[in-house]
Formats: C-alpha cells, sequence, structure tokens
C-alpha cells in the first residue's frame, strides 16, 4: 500500500555475525535512492543473540517498541542460535514476528530460468507448537496438533494474489496436501481458491491464474522445471520447505532476500544466517541484504526506487567481475557494495 508519507522511518537491526557487516550495505542502498523516498529515517536497534549473552534479553523493550511506535519498516540482518537450548532464550524474529503480527514470509527467487515469489504463512500450522509426548501401551507416543484458519489462509491468500497482480504471469500456485489431509489442508486451499470471490474483491483479481499443486509433486517440479511457476502460497510448514528448496536453485545464499510482511509493518531480512564461519573477515556476500532493502521498498508501494536497485544488483551480478568469494570471486563486501553503488 502506496500511503502519503513525510518520512520513512526504517530500523536498523544487524544483531550477529555477518548481519552487522552486510544490513550497513543495505542502509547505503537505501541512501543512494533517497532522491526518490520521503525523508528517510534510520533508528539503529539491537536484538539477538550477542545482545543476550550482554543484557539478558534477546529482544529489548525499547526496540520493539521503537518499531512499533516509530517505524515503518526495518532491515533484520541474522541473529545466531546456540547450539543447545538455553533457558529464558527465544529468537527475537521469531518473537518480532508475533508482535509486529508479521504474518507473511515473502521470498522471491530469481535465476537464470527461474522467476518465483514463494509466499509463506507464518503464524499457525505446525508451528503452534503443541506438542505432547505420553507412554502408551507400546511405548511413548508423541503428538503435534496442526491448526489451520480461514482467517490466516485468506489472508496469506490475498497477499499471494496482490503480489501476483504485479506480475507479468500473473499465477498463483496453492500448495498443500489435500489429498491426504483433506480438513487442514482442504481448509486453506478451499480459502485461497476463495480469495478472488470474498466480497469487496470486486473483479480484482479477474486477471490471475490459480494453478494446484500436491506439496511433494510440487518440489518434484521445483527441480525438474522451475520455471513454470510464479507465486507459490503453502501452509507454514511447506513454505519453510520450499522456500529453501527454491533457494537453492540460486548460486548462494548469499543472493536470496526475503521480507517478513504483515498489514502494517515490513522487515527486510536476508536468507541466510549469520554465518559465523566467515564472520569479522569482510568477505560477506551484502547482495541479499540489499535485495531484501529493495524489496522492503516495494512492499511499501515505492517501485522506482526498488527497481533501480535491482537493476544494479542484476547488472553486477550478470557482470560477474566484481565479486565476494561465495560466489567465486575474490573480492570484498565493501568492493560489491561500491560496485552496486555506482550503478544504481
Ligand atoms: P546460522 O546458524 O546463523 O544460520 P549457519 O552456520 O547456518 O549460521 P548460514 O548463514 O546459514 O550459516 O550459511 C551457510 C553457509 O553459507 C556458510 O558456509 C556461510 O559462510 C555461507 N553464507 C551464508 N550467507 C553468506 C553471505 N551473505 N555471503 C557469503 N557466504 C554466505
Ligand atoms: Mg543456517
Amino acid at each position: 500500500a502506496t500511503a502519503a508519507r513525510s518520512s520513512l522511518r526504517v530500523g536498523l537491526i544487524p544483531a550477529d555475525g555477518i548481519g552487522k557487516e552486510v544490513i550497513p550495505a543495505a542502509k547505503q542502498a537505501l541512501e543512494a535512492v533517497s532522491a526518490d523516498l520521503p525523508k528517510l529515517e534510520f533508528y539503529d536497534l539491537i536484538a539477538g543473540w550477542e545482545c543476550f549473552t550482554r543484557t539478558g534479553v534477546a529482544l529489548p523493550e525499547e526496540t520493539i517498541e521503537t518499531l512499533k511506535d516509530g517505524c515503518d519498516a526495518a532491515l533484520f540482518g541474522a541473529v545466531s542460535s546456540p547450539s543447545r537450548k538455553v533457558v529464558g532464550y527465544s529468537s527475537p524474529i521469531v518473537q518480532m514476528r508475533k508482535q509486529l503480527d508479521l504474518y507473511a514470509n515473502i521470498r522471491p527467487v530469481r535465476a537464470s530460468n527461474v522467476d518465483m515469489i514463494v509466499v509463506r504463512e507464518n503464524t499457525e500450522c505446525l508451528y503452534i507448537k503443541q506438542e505432547t509426548l505420553v507412554v502408551g501401551e507400546h511405548g511413548k507416543e508423541a503428538r503435534a496438533t496442526r491448526l489451520i484458519t480461514e482467517h490466516a489462509s485468506r489472508r496469506i491468500g490475498q497477499m499471494a494474489f496482490e503480489l501476483a497482480l504485479s506480475r507479468p504471469r500473473k499465477q498463483v500456485t496453492i500448495i498443500h496436501k489435500s489429498n491426504v489431509l483433506s480438513v487442514t489442508d482442504g481448509l486453506f486451499r478451499e480459502t485461497v481458491r476463495g480469495v478472488p470471490k470474498l466480497a469487496g474483491v470486486n473483479g480484482r483479481y479477474d486477471g490471475v491464474t490459480i494453478a494446484e499443486q500436491i506439496v511433494d509433486s510440487a518440489v518434484y517440479r521445483l527441480f525438474r522445471e522451475p520455471e513454470i511457476y510464479d507465486v507459490m502460497v503453502a501452509p507454514n510448514l511447506y513454505g519453510d520447505i520450499i522456500s529453501d528448496a527454491a533457494a537453492a536453485l540460486v548460486g548462494s545464499l548469499g543472493l536470496v532476500p526475503s521480507v517478513n510482511a504483515g498489514d502494517s509493518f515490513v522487515m527486510g531480512e536476508p536468507v541466510h544466517g549469520s554465518a559465523p564461519d566467515i564472520e569479522g573477515k569482510g568477505i560477506a556476500n551484502p547482495l541479499a541484504s540489499i535485495r531484501s532493502a529493495a524489496l522492503m521498498l516495494r512492499h511499501l508501494g515505492y517501485a522506482g526506487p526498488a527497481d533501480r536497485i535491482d537493476n544494479a544488483v542484476d547488472a553486477v551480478v550478470r557482470e560477474g567481475q566484481v565479486m565476494t568469494p561465495d560466489l567465486g570471486g575474490k573480492n570484498s563486501t565493501n568492493d560489491v557494495v561500491a560496485e552496486v553503488l555506482k550503478r544504481v
């Protein structure tokens, strides 16, 4: 939604590891297109594992309050996770998604023959984490509850249709397993299918084609013929798997952006993690974060500046002259940032 804003307030949360190296790069990309944006205001915020070890909280009150009351959007770097469960620690990204109601995870994936967006429902399904373990007659029995609601399926469906409208092919593929889970996946499928018929939508999605696919065959076809997909929409768990599988179609994790989006807030986040193996070496690929910044702008309704950033990144990737080691190059993070900025 494009709103007439007098300023664009962006929270910056580099968090851990290479997040601290790539979020400043994304900030520079935003500054480079600032002439075409409302006045940019940045807020430096802390969260994450390092923050937890220092302060005892992974997501300080001040960070969440600033995001809620002072920001239109945010960029999040990456969070390291402890190898064992630590009492009192829970991932700040999960907390932020809840508190800001970021119900959609959106991941565009582009490569030579691929141009798709995976839209993952982010609040329910098996992720409600209702599990039980009992000892039955033949040993332990573990159960998990899976929640699918009409409300969540409808809003994620609508997000997928809206995204499809802005794309040349305008196709939504619903991912489900309703041949086995006819009640839960059946509800997801029917609800998403029903989005174009909702009251108030008024033929808005008439030009969008609806396809659907059983999740297992969707993964198979994702590897065999990824070009068939445009917008894929899926419940949380299938979406998790599909979006990582789709990211594998691209050369490096260092290229894949995402946003966590709700109706009133959007947070850009590179798909990669904190990459402790290359932390502090100045060689992290900044392109996933720069693309996340562009995606964030696009979601806020600033398609022009978003295109300029994306086109600059695409040109740098296509030319292949200046690349970080994950893409086979010898350049630093800063070299790549400079190359992108030159072209914005
Ligand atoms: P985490 O627990 O934070 O997810 P991880 O060890 O799983 O950390 P990832 O960040 O997921 O690390 O990265 C997996 C691999 O991909 C690592 O070898 C990492 O160096 C590499 N990688 C990830 N992101 C980038 C990037 N932006 N630039 C270069 N290499 C990257
Ligand atoms: Mg990882």
